[in-house]
């Protein structure tokens, strides 16, 4: 099945999100040494460890951590396993995670990491082993007061459970607040695992009524259905939404009268790893997926997905970025011009991080909240950032990415002048 990943011209992550930084810089008329530091990733960690496999062979894993930049609290951001992992997808995401936690007010700097494995072609003990060793190596970054990394593709609350396990047997004492997206019986937070979805529910509330539109009935297409885009469409379907395609990395379903019972698909997916073939809808690619009839469109797989080759085929009046970085600065372009309403990733899909500092919050505190005063908490913050960007639209008459970028990176540069440079 062909994926519109592997039709999309290999744009470099990082290159794209220095691009939309210098937009912004211009727009603010930074000054080049501010623009210097905030184009830099202040530190670049490379590993390569060996992981010994369940045959008695040896095989070297390489992994990253990248902090993009400190200024406005210790770092945040998730871990990804995946075959296609590099240094600049790295850097590109721990930047945006700067962005992220600025443009919804959360006291947290920018981080990503990532090893280059694909986690489904190894045992769960070989798994395990590599998580650890891999904790093990980035141990000299992370710490519940400098470094918190949270799960992203490819890894899950049973990995964040492994690497909390790892970072307190070499501290001596539980740290449960090193990682956050961890099970709660561990000190995970209620409503984590739904919280990137969720997040991504309000946030189309927000949209639609910005732009008077009816979300009950309408028509949403959802690339990538794993942790973020399975909870998305359910939440959608049921605030009355219409999922009429899905998808994964095998390809897609396409039903135009929509699927109806989401839970059933989600079981679907559960039992067998993929969407089956013909449940209900009729096989697309990811490609065909992203030009479909929509009225809201949901990238919530890899970046680069809405690309110069593809974007004026879109057919959705509104996309909502679920996956960091869906679309190119060149699609962005085109997007504009044809007056397609885009929420920035940086603001669409940050209930993640949201709900990890309210867990990182409660692991320092010891005490834990009930999932109903997370929810709230979640839609109370992520509404007003959403306001917040809207009005800053409206002040500049600007994209809703511009605008969103236009807070965040004011918010580090407020921070990073107001610490000065040391010494
Ligand atoms: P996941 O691993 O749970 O799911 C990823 C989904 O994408 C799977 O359904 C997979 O089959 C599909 N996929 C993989 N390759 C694909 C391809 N080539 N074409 C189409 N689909 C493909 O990951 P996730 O946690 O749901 O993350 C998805 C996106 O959301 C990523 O961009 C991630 O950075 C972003 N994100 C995740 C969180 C979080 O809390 N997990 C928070 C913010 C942003």
């Amino acid at each position: 099945m062909t994926t519109d990943a592997a039709q999309a011209p290999a744009e470099n992550p990082f290159d794209n999100a220095i691009e939309q930084f210098n937009a912004v810089a211009e727009r603010l008329k930074l000054d080049e040494g501010m623009r210097e530091v905030l184009r830099h990733c202040k530190r670049e960690f490379t590993v390569n460890f060996p992981v010994q496999m369940d045959d008695g062979s040896i095989r070297v894993f390489t992994g990253y951590r990248v902090h993009h930049n400190e200024a406005r609290g210790p770092v945040k951001g998730g871990l990804r396993y995946s075959a296609n992992v590099s240094l600049d997808e790295v850097r590109a995401l721990s930047m945006w995670m700067t962005w992220k936690c600025a443009v919804v007010g959360l006291p947290y700097g920018g981080a990503k990491g990532g090893v280059i494995v694909d986690p489904r072609s190894l045992s769960k003990r070989e798994l395990e082993r590599m998580t650890r060793r891999f904790a093990a190596e980035i141990g000299i970054l992370i710490g519940p007061d400098k470094d918190v990394p949270a799960p992203d593709m490819g890894t899950d609350g049973q990995i964040m459970a492994w690497i909390m396990d790892t970072y307190s047997m070499m501290h001596g004492h539980s740290v449960p607040a090193v990682v956050t997206g961890k099970p709660v019986t561990i000190g995970g937070s209620s409503g984590r695992i739904e919280a990137t979805g969720r997040g991504v529910l309000f946030v189309t509330q927000e949209a639609c009524r910005d732009r008077g539109i009816e979300l009950a009935g309408a028509r949403v297409a959802v690339q990538g259905f794993g942790n973020v885009g399975s909870v998305a469409a359910k939440l959608l379907d049921d605030a009355g939404a219409k999922i009429v395609a899905i998808s994964d990395s095998n390809g897609g379903l396409y039903n135009a009268e929509g699927f109806g019972d989401v839970d059933e698909l989600l079981a679907m997916k559960r039992d067998s790893g993929f969407i089956p073939d013909g449940a209900r809808g009729t096989r697309i690619t990811n490609a065909e997926l992203l030009e479909l009839p929509v009225d809201i469109l949901i990238p919530a797989a890899l970046e680069g997905q809405i690309h110069g080759g593809n974007a004026s085929r879109v057919q959705a009046p509104m996309i909502i970025e679920a996956a960091n970085g869906p679309t190119t600065p060149e699609a962005d372009r085109i997007l504009t011009a044809k007056g397609v309403y885009v929420v920035p990733d940086i603001l669409a899909n940050a209930g993640g991080v949201i709900v990890s500092y309210f867990e990182w919050v409660q692991d320092l505190q010891s005490f834990f909240w009930e999932e109903d005063e997370v929810n709230v908490k979640l839609k109370r913050i992520i509404e007003r950032a959403f306001r917040e960007v809207a009005a800053i639209r409206d002040e500049h008459a600007c994209t809703m990415r511009e605008a969103a970028y236009i807070l965040a990176v004011r918010r580090v540069v407020e921070a990073t002048e107001v610490r000065g440079i040391f010494p």
